[in-house]
């Protein structure tokens, strides 16, 4: 079958309806032609950002829908923190050199100026692990809420990139507290964490920031080997532009603390797969589960399956709730685009073929994924369950819902096509 490019997408200006589309799908949509106009807008302040900045800033993160407003805890702008997304966050170290190549290559800045000489930038990849502060059962599902073996691989990793790109990666083990989206900088002499920070009386009276580079400094030295690797003005900017990300946390810890956002944000709500990129406009958290397209098709399968978990929970829950008998779990499965020249349509098969490897997986996985929504250890074992609702699991599968996308990198924009 042969098809063009604009067959599919016949053109990113006249927006297709969404009403045809499942409630959640049809939200992340629409909100995402608010956040795509937010995106086209904030392009002065994004290149104003990254001109100010020695470090382009990297992460890897969990799957997890709690995760997806980490750019907005760390105080950047959608688009600043290249985030990858695999379930526990897991990062292939020889995966990297693709990663260091980047998506976000064309719209950053790739060189700084520093003292009128143009210097590569530098990386600064945060490997985050996430926890709940006030429920140890509430971490991360794929590591079983093992913090500390998370923690380690990280560490691990850490070790693996420094090694591998000295002078141009400098890793970081960061914890993220999902009840108050609260970091913590593991460095290798000792942690600083914002909850600490929090009833710190020098971080008042505007000293705070000079405060935090001071204790930054003392958990991780100028003289720890890899930032010691770097270029003078890298060596010299790190602790101040890590500091900024710390800072600007505390702030965003005590908004969320100051909102009363409840507790239960600690509990899994997510109500759409993603699989793709470019998802880093999301301002709210735990509404989506993001896998990223760039991962193996093991790791691609476990994502799904605890995004099935999670998504199906929160769906059956709510159709419960409304009586909804027609609920569903939508799948959207994403293509990036650039434009014409830069995106073949054959990517849009290996999108369909990510579709078909993914309904395959569904179909042989659906007794187990429906055992687990079903346990009472992870799932709904202990949720009576109307006779109407028992019924509708037994077509399990023909309740995922797949969607095709289309997204625009410079805009931020997605498109769903039939
Ligand atoms: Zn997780």
């Amino acid at each position: 079958m042969s098809m063009t490019w604009s067959a599919i997408t016949p053109s990113l200006e006249q927006l297709p309806d969404l009403q045809h589309l499942p409630t959640a799908a049809r939200r992340f949509f629409e909100k995402n032609r608010v956040a795509s106009a937010n995106f086209k807008r904030m392009a002065p302040q994004r290149s104003e950002w990254i001109g100010n900045h020695t470090f382009r800033l990297k992460a890897v993160a969990c799957s997890d829908g709690r995760m997806n407003d980490f750019w907005l805890a760390i105080d950047t702008y959608a688009g600043i923190l290249e985030m990858r997304r695999t379930v526990g966050g897991i990062l292939d170290p020889s995966d990297y050199a693709y990663n260091l190549e980047g998506w976000q290559g064309v719209e950053r800045a790739e060189r700084t100026e520093v003292n009128g000489m143009t210097q590569a930038k530098a990386i600064m990849q945060f490997l985050t692990v996430h926890y709940s502060h006030s429920n140890p059962l509430s971490g991360c599902l794929k590591r079983k809420n093992q913090t500390q073996s998370g923690l380690e691989d990280a560490q691990r990793n850490t070790a693996y990139l420094h090694e591998a790109y000295p002078g141009s990666v400098v890793a970081l083990p960061i914890l993220v507290d999902t009840d108050l989206d609260a970091i913590v900088v593991v460095g290798p002499k000792g942690r600083l964490g914002t909850r600490e920070l929090l009833d710190d009386s020098r971080m008042e009276g505007g000293n705070g920031y000079a405060h935090v580079v001071d204790l930054l400094r003392k958990i991780i030295p100028t003289n720890w080997e890899p930032l010691t690797r770097l270029s003078s003005p890298f060596r010299v900017r790190f602790h101040e532009e890590l500091a900024e990300r710390v800072v600007g946390n505390l702030a965003f810890v005590r908004s969320v603390i100051k909102s009363k956002r409840p507790i239960e944000t600690a509990e899994h709500k997510e109500q759409i797969i993603l699989v793709g990129r470019h998802a880093d406009w999301i301002t709210e958290t735990n509404t989506a589960f993001l896998i990223d397209d760039r991962e193996t098709k093991e790791q691609l399968f476990e994502s799904f399956e605890i995004g099935l978990l999670c998504c199906a929970k929160t769906a059956i829950l709510e159709a419960i709730k409304a009586g909804d008998r027609e609920w569903c779990i939508p799948v959207i499965v994403n293509i990036p685009h650039d434009g014409e020249k830069d995106e073949p349509v054959s990517k849009a098969y290996v999108r369909r073929l990510v579709q078909l490897r993914l309904s395959e997986k569904l179909r042989r996985s659906a007794p187990s994924i429906l055992a687990r929504i079903m346990s009472k250890e992870d799932g709904l074992g202990n949720t009576k369950l109307p006779g109407w609702l028992q019924t509708s699991l037994a077509t399990f599968v023909d309740r995922v819902v797949f969607i095709m996308s289309v997204s625009r990198r410079d805009r931020r924009l997605f498109v769903p096509f039939a």
